[in-house]
Order: structure tokens, then sequence, then C-alpha cells
């Protein structure tokens, strides 16, 4: 498989605000879809990922690969019985808008980690734990998707890139209420 080139932090492109998709979409587009879907998937694949020297990410957006289009995807692995085959999820979310959040935060107790940072970054960020969200499919079609925890996260990860910003900008500098939950 051709490696995609991820741009790392030091491109000022990832700092840019990304622009609405036009529907249809070209075939190149589409085509970048579904290399993005098949990276992300082969990197959770613990015996690709080490043959191919994959870096594991659940999320991806286009600005990542020097695209300023409003779009990323996200392969979730799904919940499993022990010895069951790995089950994937693939979301294409083109366009999206928040239109709920709910109050409760959340944060990934080890931190966050980003196919363009490649270094440890300490601290947390504050989500929101469950958020709905409206947001357009390949073929052009309005969707609505609620999300929580995992995937509501990574969803507004990767909303933070549409938006020119990477998640170290976003390390929580107060101190955590005990509320707050921890995934
Ligand atoms: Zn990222």
């Amino acid at each position: 498989m051709k490696k995609l080139n991820i741009l790392d932090e030091r491109h000022k492109i990832l700092y840019k605000k990304s622009i609405e998709v036009e529907f249809p979409l070209s075939k190149e587009e589409k085509k970048i879809i579904k290399e993005m879907l098949k990276y992300l998937r082969n990197s959770q694949i613990e015996e690709i990922a080490t043959k191919e020297n994959l870096r594991p990410g659940m999320g991806l957006s286009a600005v990542q690969l020097g695209h300023l289009k409003r779009y990323f995807v996200i392969v979730e692995e799904l919940k499993r019985k022990e010895n069951e085959p790995q089950i994937f999820k693939d979301y294409i979310i083109i366009n999206p808008k928040i239109t709920s959040y709910s109050e409760e935060q959340i944060y990934v107790e080890e931190g966050e980690g980003c196919l363009s940072v490649n270094r440890d970054v300490e601290g947390i960020v504050l989500r929101n734990a469950r958020i709905t969200l409206e947001y357009y499919d390949i073929e052009g079609n309005k969707n609505t998707l609620r999300a929580r925890d995992e995937l509501s996260i990574a969803i507004q990860h990767e909303i933070d890139h549409l938006n020119g910003i990477l998640f170290f900008q976003k390390i929580e500098k107060n101190p955590i209420k005990n509320t707050t939950r921890c995934i």
C-alpha cells in the first residue's frame, strides 16, 4: 500500500481553517477518502501496522493531507468478545456542525494523540461527553449522528482540525473537577 503523506505540526496549513465541501465530490476526492479509511483501519490491525510501520490512529482530517476541505474520516473499533475478529465502523463526515453538546465533560486519561503530532504531549483536553452532529455523507445526503465517549472525543478533535486547531493548543490549565469523567 502506498503510504499516506500525513503532514506534521510544523506545516502552517494545519493552522488554517478548512472550507466547505461542494457536492458532488470528484473521483479524486472519493479516492482520497477511501485511502484515509484504509490507512486508519490498517493502523489499528497490529500485524499490518507493525509490518508497514503505521502509527495507530482513529481519525484523520483532509487538512492533514494538505487539503483545506471540511471533511474527516473516523474508524472506530467496536467492542468484541475475546477471540472474535476485530470489527470496525467507518465514518465519513463532511461539512459537520455540532448541534448540541452535553454539559458533562470528559477526557482521555493518557491524553490525546494525533497523527500530525509526533511527540508526547503532557496534559489533557476537556471535551463534551455527548454531542449531536449534523453532516453530509459522501453522496451529499444530510445525516444526524449522536456520539458519546471516545467517538465524541474523536469527532471534536477532528472538527478542531477543520478549524485549524491542534489538540495541544487546548491542554487544560485549570484543575480538573472531580465531576469530570475520565475515559
Ligand atoms: Zn489530529
